[in-house]
């Protein structure tokens, strides 16, 4: 008498789960999260190709700090105030500018906390950025921290939010809560880099359960918004404190230079 194969219910839901996907993507329109325009993918085509076109990953920037270079800087492929004055973190990879055409996506992720602008922005990162960066030579992956009464006010970390879905090579953990952030009455103060870098020292620590883990490897930290740089500057001042090798900024939105 033949035996009967019991096929697992693991596998069932898989295939379901994946019918139900397949059914919405086919049956429901997508707005895309720039234009609005309801259609098939987050980024419509025409927003797509603006991206592609004139996002910021297009351009001659920066190494260290990401931001686009003059001409007479483009052969060293560092901009002055880092040959200047060089940051601690060592590379930064942004997407486009803040200026450019995710800013009103961000916002509504951020202040309107709208969670499904994530998941369209961090497609639009795994669209242009994932293959170049899927080898990178880095081990994890930590978003910027809010501090805890921030992000009881917000309610999520938007940096997390968008760190957790993009790809970022087989090799790299995502860690939420290894770097964290303590609340300060008083915010980044206005002003030059020296008096910002001064009002953030402090600001982060490593949660003791990481700091073995994170020394002597390679560190991705993930900003939604990088401006000034004081922020991930300071983050990286403490992650090579505690023995970290590289740090490398992965940032989805970059301000343009100061003038
Ligand atoms: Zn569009
Ligand atoms: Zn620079």
């Amino acid at each position: 008498m033949p035996t009967s194969q019991t096929i697992p219910s693991s596998t069932i839901e898989s295939l379901y789960s994946k019918c139900v996907a397949t059914f919405v993507a086919a049956v429901l329109p997508t707005s895309c999260i720039v234009c609005g325009v309801f259609q098939k993918q987050s980024l419509c085509v025409s927003c797509s190709k603006i991206l592609a076109y004139g996002g910021l990953f297009n351009y001659e920037c920066c190494r260290q700090c990401g931001i686009t270079l003059d001409g007479t800087e483009v052969l060293g492929q560092r901009c002055y105030e880092c040959a200047a004055n060089p940051p601690h973190y060592d590379e930064t990879y942004c997407l486009d500018r803040y200026s450019g055409v995710l800013q009103k996506s961000l916002h509504q992720l951020k202040y309107q906390k709208r969670l499904a602008f994530a998941h369209g922005l961090a497609k639009a990162w795994n669209q242009f950025l994932a293959n170049e960066l899927e080898d990178i030579d880095a081990c994890y992956l930590l978003p910027v921290p809010l501090s805890p009464q921030k992000l009881c006010a917000r309610g999520f970390n938007q940096s997390w939010e968008l760190a957790r879905k993009i790809h970022c090579g087989k090799q790299v953990l995502s860690l939420s809560n290894a770097l964290l952030r303590r609340h300060h009455e008083q915010h980044q103060a206005s002003g030059n880099r020296t008096l910002r870098n001064t009002a953030i020292q402090g600001m982060f620590y490593i949660n003791e359960k990481y700091l073995d883990a994170l020394r002597g490897k390679n560190i991705i930290v993930f900003d939604d918004v990088m401006t000034s740089g004081a922020t991930l500057n300071e983050i990286a001042r403490v992650l090579k404190e505690n023995g970290a090798l590289r740090v490398i900024n992965w940032v989805l939105l970059r301000t343009h230079r100061p003038s």
